[in-house]
């Protein structure tokens, strides 16, 4: 296995696209279906036509690009990635991995590989959650529910507005799903998004599993009163269980939860006051973890010390579930193949896990999938500063390409 892919090309294209949505400090703003992401998924579509790709868009707004196979019957290999961006966002998330599994789609083509798969690059709607998140893989899983369209998280309005321009319907997003008995299974390459690759001098991040996630409201109930006459040692202070429970989770994750995380990205204190002792303090907590145990451990480990917290400073706590979504474990045969490839290209590499969402998440449950990560400078993304060099890219483009033809043929 000695096929690589077209690295002048790929970089042609690169190039090319990060230009559609361009905001001239080296990011692009790309929001699900609007003018610029319905510009970028046009022109990679009519790219794929010129290599004689067969062209598919889906009701739900995933744009496909399919090399058939010569094989009657043939299962199909899904590779592919998103070309919506975050506000203001970087370059490479995403655009890079739709370009890559292009450029293995035109490769295989070139070198006049008979496959026993078709190859379907495929470019998912709304992986960032500008208006949904993972809609367009959800759509595919079949996972998607009338339910998550009434309050979408961007808001129903901006889902509306979306739809029109796109020329779709909800309706249509609800019917998107694929037979999993028709698909051979979904591999992505994506920039790495943290510091590890970088840090340890790593070529390749073979993903293991994407992290599951949960959210919760933590309420700590104390007693406002007058913050110059209650004196020190007798307050019911709200925002001392806020205090110690944020300074203590994280010491608790670093010490007994080593690959998972644990964030307090809001508090509120009531009523608000310079001279009111906080009688409440809500925090938004989420935190994530690689597997279901240890994800159910971590739960267990947080509210317990936020009771530990309330009991420390005399006050009341409650929590509340928010959302969540289950780990997603990477498939052992995409694994394998991910593996296989780097080894192939000598390229240095290492299992992982994703700590952010990604497509494949929604896809674990219809096929088997694997991801590839490449390094990212400084673990930088969501930024204009987001970066990965040629050279990664490139070698992420070829692992990718030699993972797709080894699991092509598995049975
Ligand atoms: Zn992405």
């Amino acid at each position: 296995m000695t096929l690589t892919v077209n690295a002048e090309r790929f970089q042609r294209d690169f190039d090319a696209l990060s230009q559609i949505g361009a905001t001239g400090d080296g990011g692009i703003n790309r929001p699900c279906w609007s003018a610029a992401h319905l510009e970028a998924q046009s022109w990679w579509l009519a790219r794929a036509a010129e290599a004689g790709l067969e062209l598919r868009r889906d009701s739900a707004g995933n744009c496909s690009a399919i090399l058939r196979s010569e094989t009657a019957g043939a299962k199909t290999l899904l590779l592919g990635s998103h070309t919506d961006s975050v506000p203001n966002g970087g370059r490479f998330d995403g655009a890079l991995g739709v370009l890559a599994a292009l450029e293995a789609a035109r490769s295989i083509k070139d070198a006049d590989l008979h496959l026993p798969v078709n190859i379907e690059v495929m470019d998912f709607a709304d992986e960032e959650g500008t208006l949904v998140g993972i809609l367009g893989s959800q759509a595919v899983a079949g996972t998607l529910t009338a339910e998550a369209l009434k309050n979408p998280r961007g808001g129903r309005a901006a889902l509306e507005e979306g739809l029109a321009r796109a020329n779709l319907t909800e309706a249509g997003l609800l019917a998107a799903g694929r037979e999993p008995s028709t698909l051979a299974g979904y591999l992505e390459l994506h920039i790495e998004q943290g510091p590890h690759l970088t840090r340890n001098a790593v070529a390749i991040g073979v993903v293991q599993g994407i992290v599951g996630i949960r959210s919760f409201r933590v309420i700590f109930r104390g007693q406002a009163n007058h913050a110059g006459t209650t004196p020190m040692d007798q307050r019911a202070d709200a925002s001392l269980g806020a205090a110690a429970f944020t300074l203590t989770a994280r010491e608790m994750v670093l010490r007994e939860f080593v690959g998972c995380t644990a964030n307090i990205g809001q508090i509120t204190l009531a009523p608000g006051a310079y001279n009111i002792v906080p009688g409440s303090a809500e925090l938004a907590l989420e935190f994530r973890a690689p597997d279901l145990q240890t994800l159910n451990h971590l739960e267990a480990a947080l509210m317990g010390l936020a009771r530990v917290s309330a009991h420390q400073f005399g006050l009341e706590v409650s929590t509340r579930f928010v959302g969540g979504c289950a780990p997603a474990p990477m498939h052992a045969v995409a694994k394998e193949a991910l593996t296989l490839a780097a080894e192939s290209l000598a390229l240095s590499y290492v299992p992982m896990f994703s700590g952010a969402g990604h497509d494949a998440m929604s896809l674990a449950h219809l096929t088997p999938c694997g991801m590839v990560f490449i390094p990212s400078r400084e673990g930088i993304s969501h930024s204009p500063l987001e970066f990965s060099s040629w050279d990664d890219c490139v070698n992420g483009a070829n692992v990718l390409l030699r993972a797709a033809i080894l699991m092509s043929r598995t049975p």
